[in-house]
């Protein structure tokens, strides 16, 4: 009998917080790769907020994931059957292969790992597209001087923790926003950063001016909301902002707007001459040695600190992916879909 694989796909279209039953989990058998084909066999699935945005057919800067169609995602394989020259049976490799137990590729797109060089599923976080969001973010926008304040929101995730690090390596004065106590502590006494404010505390904006006496220089946008309209006030002159994410808001409904605060924010643009700049990672990708050559050395030598946070289980995606953009995750948020 042929031994069986599993997928998720999406099942519906939420139309504000998704949640579970907007997945589908399918059996199939394990496919037989083609002359050129590789048979993958995922180890680690990589959850993350722009998943969101995939399952909804919105107008946004890629394509939605269809209906019936397995759930999008990045992957940490290995190869189980190879008809491709290039690989052979236990090579370990990154892709983008989606919420599924195994799948067929042709090798393009394909990275292959180090698993001696590194914890393979790093590569889905710190030494991959999470880090590299970080790594250029800053390189190219945010650009911290030695002694400038730069202001982290969702610190202690997969790009927060890294922006934060990398920008004490620059030499500047590091403050978080964090959901909670326990990872406003983590980021202060674990990731180094001078202070960490949580934004569900009553007294949130008020804790955010104490922490930045001197005003905000860089501001890197992960969360957007009522986080950035706490921020915007204290944003200095000539303050950089990264527009990397803005989580917050992924949930909201389409068309749904009380954005009464724009206005103001527009006419800061101006007059202060802010730089907003978003950006899109994949945009650097060609640029991945760059990115290596200084990270993968800070990762090695401790200098980087990372915290994971995976569940087990492909069945686990679902409520996983629900929680991610509730701030359960603590850390860059995978499954393992299977051991290593
Ligand atoms: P994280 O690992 O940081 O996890 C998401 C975190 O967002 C949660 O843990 C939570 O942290 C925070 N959060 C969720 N909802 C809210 C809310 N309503 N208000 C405030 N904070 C909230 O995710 P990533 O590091 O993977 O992603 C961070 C951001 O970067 C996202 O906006 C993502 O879309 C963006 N991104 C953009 C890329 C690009 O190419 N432009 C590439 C990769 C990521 P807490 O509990 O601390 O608030």
């Amino acid at each position: 009998m042929a031994e069986t694989a599993r997928r998720l796909v999406l099942a519906s279209r939420p139309v504000s917080e998704p949640s579970p039953e907007n997945f589908r989990l399918e059996e199939f058998p394990v496919p037989v790769p083609a002359d050129g084909e590789i048979l993958l066999r995922t180890i680690y699935l990589s959850l993350d907020p722009y998943m969101r945005g995939r399952m909804s057919d919105a107008p946004s800067y890629a394509a939605p994931v269809a209906i019936g169609q397995v759930m999008e995602g990045g992957t940490v394989s290995e190869v189980v059957a190879s008809k491709n020259p290039d690989y052979k049976p236990g090579d370990k490799v990154l892709g983008q292969t989606g919420w599924q137990s195994h799948a067929i590729s042709s090798g393009k797109g394909l990275r292959k790992l180090d698993p001696a060089a590194a914890p393979l599923s790093y590569a889905l976080g710190i030494l991959g597209m999470p880090g590299m969001t970080a790594y250029f973010g800053l390189a190219e926008i945010g650009k911290p001087k030695a002694g400038e304040t730069l202001v982290v929101a969702a610190a202690t995730g997969a790009v927060g923790s890294v922006v934060g690090q990398i920008a004490k390596i620059r030499g500047a004065r590091v403050v978080g926003i964090a959901g909670g106590e326990k990872k406003c502590a983590f980021a202060k006494s674990e990731l180094g950063f001078d202070e960490c404010v949580d934004h569900r505390a009553a007294d949130f904006p008020t804790q955010l001016t104490a922490a930045c006496p001197s005003g905000i220089d860089v501001y890197f946008e992960n969360v957007g909301g009522r986080v950035f309209e706490v921020v915007a006030p204290l944003l200095n002159t000539y303050a950089r902002v990264p527009v990397c994410g803005v989580i917050a808001q992924y949930n909201a409904a389409v068309g749904v707007q009380d954005a009464n605060w724009v206005p103001t924010l527009m006419r800061s643009v101006l007059s202060k001459r802010l730089t907003l700049r978003g950006f899109i990672v994949s945009d650097f990708y060609p640029r991945y040695s760059e990115f290596a050559s200084e990270v993968v050395g800070w990762v090695k030598s401790g200098k980087l600190k990372y915290r994971e946070d995976i569940l087990d289980g492909l069945e686990s995606a679902p409520r996983g992916l629900v929680g991610l953009l509730r701030g359960e995750n603590f850390g860059k948020r995978l499954v393992r879909v299977a051991p290593e």
